[in-house]
């Protein structure tokens, strides 16, 4: 079975003392033994800070971004290798707000993906529909189109990833996916996996957009459901917490 990942995205938040004090709060509220995979994914600036913080503990360590290449003249660029040398497990690839506000392709995105993989990152690979995408009956045809990028760069690689589905017009709004509109999207992406690798069961589809205390234990009992990305409420440990409790109890 696979194990739920909740996975926090802290994005351009936070400075050494309140990233201090959330991971205090949130290790301080972990259970010894977690039933579930836990990850936060910070700036690029705080890995070193993080990764001391979370090393030994039950928190993995993500970055919210990565080069497609492996070093030279990409001034502002983080590679894949470096990641891994910091000791970070987990890389946020092909974010809607990289895709919005950076011009991230999905050829790109599977490249970021690629590259992660070659140096034993996980890759969290982001696809989801645009509100008028959503209106216009486009959503299915829009995260096929960008989860397959994905599993063209990656080649038989394609079982080590993870998948996020967040719907863009559900990030930072409050507005969340029902737990049947999000259930209909990752089964679509399942059949997808399914058609690429025999063991398409293994991979896990977090959803991300305004997932919350108060919703998550609906959508994270979804059988396609297999954690979360979660931004806003990654940033309060008990908002955290409880969206870490709520994975629990649905893998139990
Ligand atoms: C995200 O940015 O990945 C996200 C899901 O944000 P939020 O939870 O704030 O909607």
């Amino acid at each position: 079975m696979r194990k739920k990942l909740i996975a926090g995205n802290w994005k351009m938040n936070g400075d050494k003392a309140s990233n201090a004090s959330l991971l205090a709060d949130v290790l301080q509220g972990l259970e010894a033994s977690v039933a579930c995979e836990i990850a936060v994914c910070v700036p690029s600036v705080y890995i070193d800070q993080v990764g001391r913080m979370v090393d030994a503990t039950p928190i993995r360590l993500g970055a919210q971004d990565v080069s497609a290449q492996d070093k030279g003249a990409y001034t502002g660029e983080i590679s894949a290798p470096m990641l891994k040398d910091m000791s970070v497990r987990y890389a946020i690839v092909g974010h809607s707000e990289r895709r919005q506000y950076h011009g991230e392709t999905d050829a790109l995105v599977g490249e970021k993906a690629k590259a992660a993989l070659a140096s034993g990152v996980t890759p969290i690979v982001c696809v989801g529909e645009t509100l008028d995408q959503r209106e216009a009956g486009e959503t299915e045809a829009v995260v096929k189109r960008q989860l397959a990028a994905a599993i063209h760069a990656v080649g038989h690689c394609v079982s080590e990833i993870v998948v996020a589905y967040e719907p863009v017009w559900a990030i930072g709004t409050g507005k969340t996916a029902t737990p049947e509109q999000a259930q209909a999207v990752h089964a679509v992406l399942r059949a997808q996996l399914a058609a690429a690798t025999e063991h398409a069961e293994k991979v896990q589809i977090l959803y991300g957009g305004s997932m919350n205390a108060g919703n998550a234990a609906e959508l994270l009992a979804q059988a396609d459901i297999d954690g979360g990305l979660i931004g806003g409420a990654s940033l309060k440990a008990p908002d955290f917490l409880s969206i870490v409790r709520a994975a629990v109890v649905a893998s139990a």
